[in-house]
C-alpha cells in the first residue's frame, strides 16, 4: 500500500480519517468505528457498561413524516447525547438506523445518575421541521466486569433493549443471566434449524378439519415438525422468523404439501383441501406465488386443494404487497383463511375488504368465552362472519360439549383434539371423523 503522505497532505488525511470514523448525518462515531475500537480496547474497558438506545416507532415516523423530519429527530437526539457524552467521557456511536450505543467506564444499576441523564433527553418535546415531537425509547444495558469480549456485550445490550421495548414505552432493561440462558437456548435452536435445512430435517403433519353439521372430513391443516425430537414449532418458528429464514420454511412446507397431495392422489385417495401457514414475514419473498404456481403445475394439482392461512400481521405492514399477494392467490383460485382470529386487532373492519373465505377463531377465545354466561359472544362473532358471507372454523376444540355448543351456534368447521390431533400423512388420509372419543396420538 502506498504511504499516506504520498497521496494526502496532513490536513486531508485528518479529514478523511474523521469521515471514516464518523456517521455522516449525525457527526458521532459510526458503528463500524465503534466496533473496531472495541476490538482493541479490552484493557481500557475492563469495567464498563454498554447502553443501547432505540427510538420507538421510528419506521412509522419515517413513513408518515418523511426522511427529512425523521433525520431531524435523529440529529436532535444525537446532539443531546453528544453533549452528555462529552461531559461524562462516554463514547457515543450510531448503532444502526435509529439506535445509539453508549459506552462508559462505570458499572450501572437502575438508579445510576447516568441513566437519568439519558432518560431526561427523551422527556422534553422538541421540534423537527414544523412538527413537535416527543419520542419514546427502549434502553438496554449490559454491564461488563472483566469480560474480554466486549463486542459480545454490545450484543447483550441490544438484546436487553429488545426486551425493554417489549415491556412498554421508555423502559430500561438490564442484561441478565436469564437472558443469557435464553440466548444460549436460541443459539442451539438456530444450529438445529440450520442443520435441518441442510439435511432434510422437517416433515409435515396434517390435522383434520371436520364439517360441524354432517361430521364429514372437510380438509387438513398442514403443520410443520422437525425430525429432531423435542423441537416444537412454537420454539423454532419464532427463531426462524428472527433470523430471516421463514421464507425458506414457507417454501419448504409448500413443496412438502404439494408433493404429499400428489402422492395421495397417486395412491388413489380422494383429495381434500390442505391449508398451509403463511407468516407475514414471508411477504418479502416476492416470488412465492410463482413458486407455488410452478409446483402446482409440476405435480398437476388443482389449486382448489391448497389453501393459505394468513394472520392479521400481514395487514399491518406493507399493505400494498399484502393486497397484491391476496389478489394473485385469489386469481389462481386459492382460498385464503384468516388464522388466529381474535388475538390481534380489536377491529373487524378489515374483514369487509380482504378476500378471505374462512375465519379461524383462535383457541384462546374458545377457552375464554365458551363458558357459561359469556358464550353469546362467540355466537355473535359466528353470526357476524356469516353476515359477511364467510365461513367460521373453530380451533382448539377439545371437548364434546364444546363441539355441541359450537355446532348449535352455527360454526361451519371444527379443528381440534376432540376430533383428532395432527396426524402423519398416511393416518390423515384415511381418517374418518366419528362422534365417539377418537383422540389419536400424533
Ligand atoms: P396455528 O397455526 O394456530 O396451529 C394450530 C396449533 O394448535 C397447532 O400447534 C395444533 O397442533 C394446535 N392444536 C390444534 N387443536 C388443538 C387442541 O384442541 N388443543 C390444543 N391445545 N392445541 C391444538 P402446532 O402444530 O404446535 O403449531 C403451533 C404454531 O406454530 C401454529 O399455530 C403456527 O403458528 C406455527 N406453525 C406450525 N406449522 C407451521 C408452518 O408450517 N409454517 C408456519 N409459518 N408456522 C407454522
Ligand atoms: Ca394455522
Ligand atoms: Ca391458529
Amino acid at each position: 500500500m502506498a504511504d499516506k503522505e504520498n497521496i494526502y497532505n496532513e490536513e486531508e488525511y485528518k479529514k478523511l480519517l474523521y469521515q471514516v470514523q464518523h456517521d455522516e448525518l449525525l457527526d458521532i462515531f459510526s458503528r463500524r468505528y465503534a466496533k473496531e475500537y472495541l476490538r482493541n480496547a479490552s484493557d481500557v474497558w475492563s469495567c464498563a457498561s454498554f447502553i443501547v438506545i432505540d427510538i420507538e416507532g421510528f419506521k412509522s415516523i419515517n413513513a408518515t413524516y418523511g426522511h427529512e423530519i425523521a433525520d431531524g429527530i435523529l440529529i436532535h437526539t444525537a446532539l443531546k447525547l453528544k453533549a452528555l457524552a462529552i461531559e461524562n467521557k462516554w463514547i457515543l456511536s450510531r448503532h444502526g438506523g435509529d439506535q445509539f450505543l453508549i459506552m462508559c467506564n462505570k458499572t450501572l444499576d437502575e438508579g445510576h445518575p447516568y441513566l437519568k441523564l439519558i432518560r431526561d433527553v427523551f422527556e422534553e418535546p422538541f421540534r423537527a421541521g414544523s412538527i413537535e415531537f416527543k419520542v419514546s425509547v427502549g434502553i438496554g444495558v449490559a454491564n461488563a466486569n472483566n469480560v474480554l469480549n466486549l463486542e459480545e456485550q454490545v450484543d447483550n445490550a441490544e438484546e436487553a433493549m429488545r426486551v425493554a421495548k417489549s415491556l412498554g414505552h421508555n423502559k430500561t432493561f438490564f442484561y441478565s443471566e436469564e437472558l443469557q440462558q435464553k440466548a444460549v437456548q436460541e443459539k442451539i435452536i438456530r444450529e438445529k434449524l440450520r442443520d435441518a435445512f441442510d439435511n432434510d430435517g422437517f416433515y409435515m403433519v396434517y390435522q383434520p378439519k371436520v364439517d360441524a353439521h354432517d361430521l364429514s372430513l372437510s380438509g387438513f391443516e398442514a403443520l410443520i415438525r422437525m425430525k429432531e425430537p423435542g423441537m416444537f414449532p412454537s420454539q423454532f418458528i419464532p427463531i426462524a422468523e428472527k433470523n430471516g429464514w421463514i421464507w425458506r420454511i414457507g417454501r419448504m412446507t409448500t413443496e412438502l404439501v404439494v408433493k404429499q397431495l400428489a402422492k395421495w392422489r397417486d395412491e388413489g385417495h380422494e383429495l381434500y383441501p390442505v391449508s398451509i401457514n403463511y407468516s407475514s414475514n414471508q411477504l418479502s419473498d416476492v416470488s412465492y406465488v410463482p413458486f407455488l404456481e410452478g409446483l402446482l403445475k409440476e405435480y398437476d394439482i388443482d389449486p382448489k386443494y391448497v389453501e393459505i392461512e394468513i394472520t392479521e400481521g400481514v395487514l399491518l405492514d406493507q399493505t400494498i404487497r399484502a393486497n397484491e399477494l391476496f389478489k394473485r392467490l385469489q386469481d389462481m383460485g386459492i382460498r385464503l383463511l384468516m388464522d388466529d382470529f381474535g388475538t390481534g386487532y380489536s377491529s373487524l373492519g378489515y374483514l369487509t375488504y380482504i378476500p378471505v373465505d374462512v375465519i379461524k377463531l383462535d383457541k384462546s377465545l374458545v377457552d375464554n368465552y365458551l363458558v357459561e354466561g359469556k358464550d353469546s359472544f362467540i355466537n355473535d362473532v359466528i353470526r357476524l362472519v356469516h353476515d359477511l358471507d364467510k365461513q367460521m372454523t373453530i380451533e382448539g376444540v377439545e371437548e364434546e360439549w364444546q363441539y355441541m355448543r359450537l355446532k348449535g351456534f352455527g360454526a361451519d368447521t371444527i379443528q381440534g383434539y376432540y376430533f383428532s390431533k395432527p396426524l402423519s400423512a398416511d393416518e390423515a388420509i384415511v381418517y374418518k371423523p366419528t362422534f365417539v372419543d377418537v383422540k389419536k396420538g400424533e
